[in-house]
Order: structure tokens, then sequence, then C-alpha cells
């Protein structure tokens, strides 16, 4: 498919064939792309979507922050959402395109004088991934303050969702099959800058002060079941620390995997599997990933 789909999408944007996607996602490791896509803006995405065959697999890029991308790599096109990045604020209301950082909207949250999504600021993603997974920190998550999404659909159409049509729950969103988030609108409540920025401030000092941010990772590995910690039964399953290859369970998170140079898809994913499996035998939990793993026929 490569060469047509590459000629195909050329004149919309910059496009690369078997782009390794280790240079896209946070934990640095994964396969390459079969085409890699980042069109120069929003208009030029939505003509490229029309004129590419609905059929091929398609997979919009955030940040990278919540990805595993298996070392077979993806067999399809990676779009990059990075250049559709404008953010604006009017009265209670937040506009932010998909590819905007979550952190440069909080910082647009504070000057506005408005709180209710102060967690972005912590969160290393762009908006559209944050939407799709429903992001959320310190009691706090996005569907609390979203209230519609502008969605490119994969016949070229471009749609408003309500909040309510998205069936939002932890870490949980349903968007329309192949939907790409554009842009979301978000209302918050007035408040005072000062304090806005003062509860940022303690939430960075807290993730600092728990999560190994200083080594390539990707979050949180699994979702919390209910009413407990993955981090805990990770950590009294006796994996803290546990190392395959070049990736390992932290030592100061044990919900976090991290890696070193060298590291592969494969060694992150080993350890995915033996936390599970440990969990599993030891306590009869079945925990979730809530990194989403793409690629190789996953
Ligand atoms: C240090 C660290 C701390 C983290 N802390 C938190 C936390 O506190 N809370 C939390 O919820 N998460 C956390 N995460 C995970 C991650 O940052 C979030 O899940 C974030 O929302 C992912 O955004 P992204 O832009 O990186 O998405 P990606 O990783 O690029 O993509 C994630 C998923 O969303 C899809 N997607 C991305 N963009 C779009 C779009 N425009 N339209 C449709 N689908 C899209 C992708 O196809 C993929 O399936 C953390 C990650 C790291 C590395």
């Amino acid at each position: 498919m490569s060469a047509s789909v590459v000629e195909t999408l050329r004149p919309f944007g910059e496009v690369r064939e078997h782009e390794p996607m280790s240079r896209h996602t946070t934990l640095g490791v994964g396969g390459p792309a079969r085409v890699y896509f980042r069109p120069h803006d929003r208009v030029m995405l939505i003509r490229a979507v029309r004129a590419l065959d609905a059929g091929l697999p398609c997979l919009p890029l955030g940040r990278g922050s919540n990805l595993l991308v298996l070392d077979e790599g993806f067999d399809g096109i990676v779009i990059d959402l990075a250049p559709l990045n404008h953010v604006s604020c009017k009265g209670r209301l937040v506009m932010a395109e998909a590819g905007a950082r979550m952190s440069r909207v909080a910082s647009a949250c504070v000057q506005a004088g408005l709180s209710g999504l102060e967690f972005l600021a912590t969160v290393p993603g762009d908006i559209g991934g944050g939407v799709a997974m429903n992001a959320g920190a310190f009691g706090q998550q996005m569907s609390d303050c979203l209230r519609e999404v502008c969605c490119l659909l994969r016949d070229g159409s471009e749609t408003w969702l309500p909040v309510d049509a998205l069936g939002m729950g932890y870490r949980r969103c349903h968007l329309p099959e192949g939907a790409i988030v554009l842009e979301a609108r978000f209302e918050l409540e007035p408040a005072q800058p000062a304090l806005v920025r003062d509860r940022i401030r303690r939430m960075r000092a807290r993730r600092s002060e728990t999560q190994p941010l200083d080594q390539p990772n990707c979050g949180s590995v699994f979702t919390n079941p209910e009413g407990m910690h993955a981090a805990r039964l990770i950590e009294e399953a006796g994996l803290k620390g546990k190392a395959i290859g070049k990736a390992h369970i932290s030592e100061k998170h044990a919900n976090f995997i991290v890696t070193e140079p060298g590291a592969k898809a494969s060694d992150v994913l080993a350890l995915i599997r033996l936390a599970r499996q440990t969990v599993r035998e030891r306590f009869g939990i079945d925990l979730v990933p809530e990194v989403r793993i793409v690629g190789g026929g996953s």
C-alpha cells in the first residue's frame, strides 16, 4: 500500500515511510509505522482523510504517552496531530485543538482564572489523546468539564458530539469507530489565578515525589481495579524492581514500567504479561492495561 498512500498524502503534509515509533512514544520503544503522516494543518488533515481509502488502518497520535507500539511496528498510517494546536478561552469556555499539549491548556486556564482542569499540568499528553483516554488525576478527569468534541470521521465528515454521546467513564471514551478528535470544548469554573496556580504547584510536587519522571515511561501501565491500587498489588506480588531486558518495574512506583536505552517493546510487553499473571495467581485479580498496545497484529 505504501507507495500509493504516500503519493496520496504528500500534498497535505509531511510523509515518511517506516518511521520508528520509538521516536514518538514516551517509553522510547516501538517498531516502525508503515506510513507516518503529519498534516500541515486542520484543513489539510481533513482533505487527506477524504482522499484516503476509508478501509486503511489509521492510528491517531498525540504525544505517544500512553502507547506501546510493538517491535513489529504498525502496518498502517500513523497520523500525528501535533500541528493542530490552537487554544483559546472565552468566558468560562476553553477551546483546544487535539494536538495542544495538556500543560499548555492548563497554563491558559491559569491566565484566564478558570478551575477544573488543573491536573492537565501534570499529564504529558495532548488534548485529543486525553479525550480518547478520558485522562484524569487528583480526583479530576477530562469528562468533568468536557462539553463537546469535534470529530473527523473516516468518511471525511466533521461532527460535533456532546459529551453524553461519548459514554465516558474511568479511562474510557467511546468515540465513533475510526474517529479522530479535532477539537474539544470545556466549561470551567471561575477562580482566582493564584489559587489555580497553587493547586497545580501542589499536584506537580506530589507527582515528582511519587513517580519516576526522570526515566522513559508511559504513566500508569494498568488501570486501578475498583477500590484497589494496581501499584500495591504489583508490589505485594513481589515485582517491584523486576527487570526484563532493558525495561523494569519502577522501584519508585510499581504501576510504572521504565526503560533504558536499547529497550525493546517486547521487554515492556513481557513485564506487562508477568505482572498480570503474577497478580492473577496471587490475588485472583485481572489487571487491565491502561496503556494502549498497538501493532504486530495486537
Ligand atoms: C509520566 C506520565 C504520567 C502520566 N500520568 C497520567 C495521569 O495522571 N492520568 C492519566 O489519565 N494518564 C496519565 N498518563 C498517560 C497519558 O499521558 C494519558 O493517557 C494521555 O491522555 C495520553 O495522551 P497522548 O496525547 O500522549 O495520547 P497517545 O499516547 O498519543 O494516544 C493514546 C490513545 O489515544 C488515541 N488518540 C490520540 N490522539 C487522538 C485523537 N486526536 N483522536 C482520537 N484518538 C486519539 C491514540 O490512537 C491511542 O489509542 C501519564 C503518562 C506519563 C508518561
